[in-house]
């Protein structure tokens, strides 16, 4: 399987070039070249296969075994699923007969991130080891990339990260969650301002694409394409997990949706030849729900803060990858939308994309701030069952749906957080909190981080650590101490 730009200006990339990069040079996201159709017996097959031998074979249609031997990647996917504190990874529970919530949350850092993220960090770990040579991450965060991003590589041989968090400005948890891993490859800085701050050294670091290069600089974001094949296999899982027969319908997925990452995932796996319907549903940013309705791809004033704060989003990045599938690959119209989009921040999607898209994404809504608390205290009076915020602004989706009299299909609502993690939006929607001896024991640990305040300079001291960790490395390898 061969890589491609969405914007066409690079093709035949191994999966290993795209693996440790981000956008495309042409400024596009990285797709593969083409989505393997899934035949009968595949079907079959995948049908009686667990979440993590899932994982295994999709990856393996993803990835030529020249690159990774299968027995090689098996064994990176089953030390990456031993970290969740399920065995079987992802959790199913029935509502109703109709109405299922996939928990995708069960990873260390409680989102749906961690599926993702702790099989990339040992895919990256593989060819570091291969090639002998090290890799610093370098993230700035505002809550939960930052802490899966450190689960991911903490037990890693071949990787560093410097994380720089926004002191006081997370949730107590997932601050918690990046201070309290003490370990020689993980280096967190907490600096007085907002995340946007944190943005302004790191950007200028990597600016310099010889001093990138120098130190094996990289950044991890959800643009990665291999984060959004792993989200594939979640939609297949469920889909083999919950199947009737006769299906005489597709399969429902109501999606909590920020950058629109986990829906490329859902997009892909339908490509793929399984019947589904995806329903994004956002907070009150709701660009998704305008662009994936009306075809109106324009951003807002300003990002709302909501009680589902992991999708307060203004610019959901990965639609250039819906776009390019629905607009059947078609690079120059992809660029013809893109460039209108960066230029005017608004444009508006063609027809005939959009009613491609809208085969499989009949609907998107957005959901109040109030509804998202009233749909979690309806959800746990109704259902006896505690969602987080995120998961709320699915069940309120499907709460409308079952209300209204139209047809109904089989739903999945996917979980992305666990409601552990929320305790603050829990007392508002005036549940009771949830007793969790992992939580307390965040509470309990020592914490590590450097802080920095206004009046130093961030930019050196990122560097500063940077050549440290580096001439650590030079010094390892020379010694052949790995
Ligand atoms: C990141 C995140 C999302 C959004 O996922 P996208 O792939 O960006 O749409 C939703 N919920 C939670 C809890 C998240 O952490």
């Amino acid at each position: 399987m061969k890589y491609c730009s969405t914007r066409g200006g690079e093709t035949g990339l191994t999966f290993e070039d795209v693996l440790f990069s981000g956008y495309a040079k042409d400024g596009g996201l990285y797709l593969p070249e083409e989505i393997p159709v899934l035949t009968g017996p595949d079907l079959t097959y995948f049908s009686q296969l667990s979440y993590t031998d899932l994982v295994i074979q999709v990856l393996s249609r993803f990835i030529d075994s020249e690159e990774i031997p299968e027995p090689e990647l098996a064994r990176l996917v089953r030390q990456a699923h031993a970290t969740f504190e399920t065995p079987d990874v992802v959790q199913l529970k029935y509502l109703t007969e109709q109405l299922t919530v996939a928990e995708l949350f069960h990873g260390t850092t409680l989102t749906f991130k961690d599926l993702a993220l702790s099989v990339v960090g040992r895919l990256c770990d593989f060819f570091l080891e291969k090639r002998r040579e090290n890799l610093i991450v370098v993230v700035a965060t505002s809550g939960d990339t930052g802490s899966a991003a450190i689960e991911s590589v903490q037990n890693l041989s071949w990787v560093d990260i410097i994380v720089l968090l926004p002191k006081g400005r997370c949730t107590p948890i997932q601050e918690l969650q990046m201070t309290t891993v003490i370990k020689d490859n993980v280096h967190v800085f907490a600096g007085d301002g907002s995340s946007d701050d944190l943005d302004v050294p790191i950007k200028s670091v990597f600016q310099n694409s010889a001093y990138v290069k120098k130190h094996h600089l990289c950044s991890i974001n959800s643009i990665n394409v291999a984060r959004i094949l792993l989200q594939t296999v979640h939609y297949l899982y469920c889909y083999f997990q919950l199947r009737k027969d006769p299906c005489d319908q597709p399969m429902q997925f109501i999606v909590p949706t920020g950058a629109c990452g986990n829906i490329t995932g859902g997009y892909i796996a339908s490509q793929m030849g399984i019947p589904l319907q995806l329903i994004p549903v956002t907070n009150e940013n709701d660009i998704v729900a305008r662009t994936l309705t009306s075809g109106d791809f324009s951003i807002s004033e300003e990002v709302k803060q909501s009680w589902a704060c992991a999708i307060d989003i203004q610019c959901p990045y990965n639609l250039e990858r819906l776009f390019y599938l629905a607009a059947n690959r078609n690079t120059q119209t992809i660029r013809h939308i893109m460039d209108a989009f960066e230029n005017e921040y608004q444009t508006q999607i063609q027809d005939e994309i959009l009613s491609e898209l809208q085969k499989v994404i009949p609907e998107s809504i957005s959901v109040t701030n109030p509804d998202i608390l009233m749909a979690m205290g309806e959800c746990f009076r109704t259902k006896g069952y505690t969602i987080c915020p995120h998961t709320a602004v699915g069940y309120k989706y499907a709460c409308d749906t079952r209300k209204s009299g139209k047809v109904k299909p089989l739903q999945v609502i996917l979980s992305t957080a666990s409601p552990l993690k929320f305790p603050e939006a829990l007392e508002q929607a005036g549940l009771k909190k949830i007793e969790s001896k992992k939580i307390d024991e965040l509470f309990q640990k020592p914490t590590r981080f450097t802080r920095m305040d206004r009046r130093q300079d961030w930019e050196s001291i990122l560097k500063d650590k940077i050549e440290e960790i580096s001439a650590q490395w030079a010094k390892r390898l020379l010694a052949r101490d790995i």
